[in-house]
């Protein structure tokens, strides 16, 4: 198969090298779906075309598809399926670098199906670290909500009939406080065998986990990403060396680790436009008990209004994955949600620590808002 291919072109050489025992023949870089992240983003070895020279060669027949390198740039992934799309290109596959596999090397992507390049969920809501205006609300949750077994394989089999997804997340709370989690591991890739799969923790129990579990990171081809808190980079060693003796790919988190950025207010007159530019979470498409939401604060959210009393607060707006009309609902997602006119237009950072005692405040931007809560 004689392919053209975008994204990094360093990521691109780099897997060109993995596939020479494969039928696949990379044969141009498409030079207007390069994704930027420095001034040498250059192709060294492979001739390039443009976009119009690239879609006449699919019309001459001369090539079949394109593949898209890529690791983080997840949203860069999503432009170009959507343009790819749109131009009726024929085999349109992805490639993370991080989780390439000689073996299975493409990621196809289905032409019916939804593509969503960031989905992530809660396995548990609970946490061990409790972090002051935590996004999840841990510190308001127990560890005893969890994400039924049964129905996160329900809800992931459905996903798996409905959409792509190049990247699928899975967290908390602390997702290594479930005794089961390799059980939840092993439902995600058995369905989702092509995502580039990550499980999100704090780290706190690597050097304690049991061995099931660390094999099933390992078996299910999970990636682990360590947020870089103090008291995790307290004992980033051994939890090195436990995930390197494991054969464990892993991060950590290269920053924000000592500070977090807090945004929400108590009246829904801010300008969403504004709130999404600043919030992080824009992109973040979140799943639970059935639906999709924008991000994690409108599918979460509710506990914060439920604990501190607050009326009128908005309702979330999730997208029921059962529905015959999923489809085509699901694209509002992309556009502001309720919450996103109550979320501030400006962050306020605080510095990052431990709180058993939460306060209304810990989530709040506006510093006059505060005030008179005081
Ligand atoms: S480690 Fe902190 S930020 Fe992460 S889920 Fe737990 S409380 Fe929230
Ligand atoms: S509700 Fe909108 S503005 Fe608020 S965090 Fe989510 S995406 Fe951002």
């Amino acid at each position: 198969m004689k392919v053209a291919i975008c994204g990094y072109p360093p990521f691109a050489l780099q897997v060109q090298a993995g596939l020479q025992n494969s039928n696949i023949e990379f044969k141009f870089f498409i030079r207007d779906f390069i994704s930027a992240r420095d001034e040498n983003n250059f192709v060294t070895n492979l001739p390039q075309v443009t976009f119009f020279e690239f879609r006449r060669l699919i019309d001459a027949g001369e090539l079949d598809g394109v593949i898209i390198v890529e690791d983080e740039k997840q949203f860069f992934v999503k432009n170009a399926v959507q343009i790819f799309k749109f131009y009726g290109i024929p085999n349109v596959g992805v490639i993370n670098v991080e989780s390439f596999n000689p073996l299975n090397p493409v990621f196809g992507l289905d032409t019916d199906k939804i593509f969503i390049p960031y989905l992530e969920t809660n396995l548990i809501d609970g946490c061990n670290l409790n972090c002051k205006g935590c996004t999840h609300f841990a510190e308001l949750f127990s560890r005893e909500e969890i994400y039924p077994l049964e129905t996160f394989r329900r809800d992931v089999r459905r996903l798996s009939q409905l959409c792509d997804i190049y990247c699928f997340r899975l967290l908390g709370g602390e997702p290594l406080l479930l005794d089961n989690l390799n059980d939840y591991l092993k439902i995600a890739n058995f369905y989702l065998p092509n995502a580039w799969l990550k499980l999100v923790t704090n780290g706190l129990l690597i050097p304690s986990l049991p061995q099931k579990i660390l094999d099933a990171i390992r078996e299910n081809n999970f990636v682990v990403d360590i947020s870089n808190y103090p008291p995790t980079m307290r004992i980033a060693d051994k939890i090195k060396n436990v995930l390197d003796s494991n054969e464990i790919k892993f991060n950590f988190g290269s920053n924000f680790g000592d500070k977090f950025g807090v945004f929400l207010t108590l009246h829904g007159s801010n300008n969403p436009a504004q709130s999404r530019a600043v919030c992080f979470n824009d992109h973040c498409r979140f799943l639970r008990d059935g639906k999709i939401y924008k991000c994690p604060l409108d599918a979460l959210s509710y506990r914060l209004a439920e604990k501190f009393g607050l009326k009128n607060y908005p309702k979330a707006t999730g997208v029921d994955l059962y529905a015959p009309n999923f489809s085509s609902t699901f694209q509002m997602l992309d556009g502001d949600v309720e919450l996103c006119h109550w979320c501030g237009e400006q962050v306020r950072f605080i510095p990052w620590e431990p709180s058993n005692k939460p306060r209304l405040e810990d989530w709040l931007s506006d510093p006059e808002e505060i005030k008179k809560l005081q």
